[in-house]
This record gives C-alpha cells, structure tokens and sequence, in this order.
C-alpha cells in the first residue's frame, strides 16, 4: 500500500511527495527531525517529543513551521490517512531551499515533511532474545543534544555494527561511553541503572526520560554518571532506550556475553513497567 506523506501544507501520494534540490537539509543538513511512536493508532509520549522539537528548533535558530497545535493535527491526520496501528512518525524541519550559501537564507520558508513507517513495537523480537552491540568511535560533532539531520556518523557506525553481526553500535569517546548510534546505553550493576548524565555529548532521549520516570515510581535506581567499555564487559545487565525500540535487553557487548547471554530481570522489568505506561497511553 502507498503511503500518505505530508509535504509543506499537503497530504500526498508518497510519489508525489516532492522537495527542492536546493533545499538546504539536502545541501547542509541544515535541519532538525523528531520520531514519535503509534501504537493503537495513538501517538505515545507525544509532548517531550515536541519539546525536544523545540530546544532543537532554537539551537539552530530556526523558528517553528506551523502551530505547535497545526503539527499535532499532522501527525494524527497522517496516522488516520494511512489507518496507522503500530509504528512511528518521522517528521523533519529545514531551514527551507535559497541558493547555495552557507550562511542562513533571508526571508525563506522551512521545509515541513513528515511521514509514517510500519513497526512491530510492542511485540518485538529482540526483547525476548536480546541483542548485541559493539563499540565504535565517536567521531560526531559536538551538539548532539541537538536532533539535527545530519547523521553520516551514526550512518557509518550502525552500518559498521551490522557488519559485525550487531543490532547497535556504542560509541566511545575519552574511554567512556556516550550512547548508541540511534539509541541511549545503559547497564545495571547490583541491581542499579547506570547511565550517563545528559550534556552536550548525547541526545535527551524522550525514552530516557519516561524510563527514569517510571523507574522512580518503581523503586529501580538509576546512577547518572560515566561508565566504561570494560565496566559494562562486567555489568550484570546492558540495555538500550529509544522510541522505536523502547527498552531492549543487549545480551553481549564487543562479542562478551552480559549477563549469561539472557535478558536479566531489571531490564525485563523495566520494558515491562515501560510497556505497562504506552499501553495505557495507548487505551490498548
Ligand atoms: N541517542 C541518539 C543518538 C538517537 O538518535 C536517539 C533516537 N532518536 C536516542 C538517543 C533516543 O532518543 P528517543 O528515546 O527520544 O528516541
């Protein structure tokens, strides 16, 4: 089936949805993006996610494309057109298309696109078996809690973790690790959640921040600091959150096994008591 996709303004076949070759995403990665979860046809944790949009928006000063009221009846305008039931929404925001210069364009209007992809969240495989990651440098910039469009590092290190047989890449960078190429890292130690603290090195994940939430709720402590490739070879659990992979058990790190090779029980529950909180959200 064809999707519906939304193009500045419009809902298009998604061969139809067009934007310029001098659209300064294509030419600079001039732009920003988001990616909210669907599940039941409903948008999960729908606000942090534009929150996020926003601090991003303004790092780059860039101002908003439309009403934050108008984005929010594009995204469930989009989940309705293509009768959505679990998956996510990429939405993307440019600085809009001028000739080629670097500095910003005068008087130009962003680029707003936005489209649907088809997931299986709720029952993924990976959370029964687990998955592995290996390390890899971080050769990103230094604004990574901005969600900018320009993703050739994360590009190269998820590819160069497949390659190796690996779902993830944990980029190091002074010895410790920031997070995954696509996805924040943590391990559990004697029943504690270490993961590293937000800064400039790493992007605030909105999983990150409904885990620690829940986590909270949950009696489950979480250790905010900086950990090492060989402190998470010993850890007794590793784990990684994003929005379209939730909580996901990580089973061997650089070919080592954690935990025995099976998801461990603090991570089981917090994808549980995660779970618990979209299928609320949801009303599934
Ligand atoms: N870090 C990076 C580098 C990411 O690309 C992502 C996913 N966008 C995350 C963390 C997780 O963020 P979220 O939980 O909001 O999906």
């Amino acid at each position: 089936m064809s999707r519906v996709v939304y193009v500045n303004g419009s809902y298009v076949p998604e061969d139809q949805g067009k934007v310029s070759i001098f659209d300064r995403g294509f030419l600079f990665a001039d732009g920003v993006y988001e990616v909210t979860a669907v599940v039941g046809g409903k948008l999960v944790d729908y606000d942090p996610h534009m929150e996020r949009l926003e601090r991003s928006l303004k790092e780059i000063e860039m101002s908003w494309p439309c009403s934050k009221a108008e984005l929010r009846q594009m995204h469930e305008e989009l989940i309705k057109r293509n009768k959505l039931d679990e998956g996510i929404i990429y939405m993307q925001v440019t600085r809009g298309s001028a000739d080629r210069d670097f500095k910003f364009p005068k008087e130009t209007k962003s680029t707003l696109i936005a489209f649907t992809q088809v997931q299986k969240l709720l029952d993924n495989p990976y959370a029964v078996t687990g998955v592995k990651v290996v390390t890899i440098p971080d050769i990103r910039w230094a604004r990574r809690d901005i969600k900018s469009v320009m993703l050739l590092a994360p590009v190269l290190g998820k590819q160069r973790a497949y390659e190796q047989g690996a779902f993830e890449g944990w980029m190091i960078e002074d010895g410790k690790i920031t997070e995954g190429t696509s996805s924040n890292a943590y391990i559990v130690k004697d029943g504690r959640v270490i993961t590293r603290a937000l800064s400039n090195s790493i992007l605030a994940g909105c999983t990150r921040r409904m885990l620690f939430r829940m986590a909270k709720e949950h009696g489950v402590t979480i250790e905010e600091r900086l950990f090492t490739p060989d402190e998470a070879y010993a850890a007794d659990e590793a784990f990684l959150t994003s929005a379209s992979n939730f909580v996901l058990p990580i089973v061997e790190i650089d070919g080592k096994r954690i935990g025995g090779g099976q998801p461990g029980p603090t991570v089981r529950k917090l994808r549980e008591i995660y779970l618990d909180e979209v299928r609320a959200q949801a009303g599934v």
